[in-house]
């Protein structure tokens, strides 16, 4: 059965970083071939790519979350565009807009996004993206982000990640090309929105992902996340579309691999 890919992870996270070799281990048992570690700000992509290179399974993306707007300089960008030349960064992330915790102001968060996705463009990466009460409203910046993105010849622009939107709000990012990622919060019992998402998208526009250390699956609320929790996501997909386990594996990790530009492992199709 072809593994999982965990396309969002934080596992520079203190808590997750602690045990490390244990989260990996857990991991590669779980049959995860992959697992995108995402940076937030400067010291967490710094700390990506140390912690990647340690790992075959990990794959390093650099960005800053737009909790981080009123604090990103122009030298940090620089600096960051730098880190996302490097050929082992597969994205650029995560990017985007919080208007619900709205911890930096909302024109900051937009000049922020925006300057981010020109370093996408100028490095040829996909973006991995943070939209919190800003489904509709993101759209303003991906929109034409994407275009240029295909008109690059990228396979994908990007993930929405851990995309918490119905699926009349998904509509727009996939069929710009954008792969919708699902989180282990589809397991819990009242996230109807999240099957129904599923249930409407089809199994080439999804990806799956953890957010670890954050949003753990029904069972496991109130503890740590973890990558090896990322088949919850997958088998929660496979109950409502009616399908089986191998095929949303087979499927969502041919898509991750697509998406981050990583060679699919000789023997399978594209
Ligand atoms: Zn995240």
């Amino acid at each position: 059965m072809t593994g999982a890919f965990d396309t969002h992870s934080h596992i520079q996270d203190p808590k997750l970083l602690a045990d490390f070799d244990g989260v990996l281990q857990r991991a590669t048992a779980a049959g995860l071939e992959g697992i995108a570690l995402c940076g937030y700000d400067a010291p967490s992509n710094a700390l990506a790519l140390e912690l990647a290179a340690r790992s075959p399974l990990l794959f390093p993306t650099v960005g800053f979350h737009p909790h981080e707007a009123d604090e990103v300089t122009t030298a940090m960008l620089d600096e960051m565009a730098t880190l996302a030349a490097l050929p082992e960064v597969v994205a650029v992330g995560e990017i985007g807009l919080d208007f619900y915790r709205n911890l930096s102001a909302e024109s900051a968060q937009r000049s922020l996004i925006d300057a981010q996705l020109e370093i996408a463009l100028a490095v040829r990466k996909p973006v991995s993206v943070h939209s919190r009460s800003a489904e509709e409203t993101i759209f303003d910046h991906l929109g034409p982000y994407s275009a240029k993105a295909r008109e690059q010849g990228l396979a994908s622009p990007g993930v929405m990640h851990c995309f918490g939107g119905t699926l009349a709000q998904a509509e727009p990012y996939v069929a710009a090309g954008f792969l919708v990622s699902i989180a282990c919060p589809i397991t819990y019992p009242a996230n109807e929105t999240t099957r129904d998402l599923v249930r409407g998208l089809p199994l080439r526009s999804l990806v799956i992902e953890t957010d670890s250390p954050y949003l753990p699956p029904q069972g496991r609320r109130g503890q740590l996340n973890e990558p090896a929790h990322v088949i919850a996501a997958a088998k929660a997909i496979a109950e409502v579309k009616d399908i089986s386990l191998s095929e949303v594996l087979e499927r969502t990790t041919a898509n991750a691999r697509q998406l981050f530009q990583i060679a699919q492992p000789a023997g399978v199709a594209a």
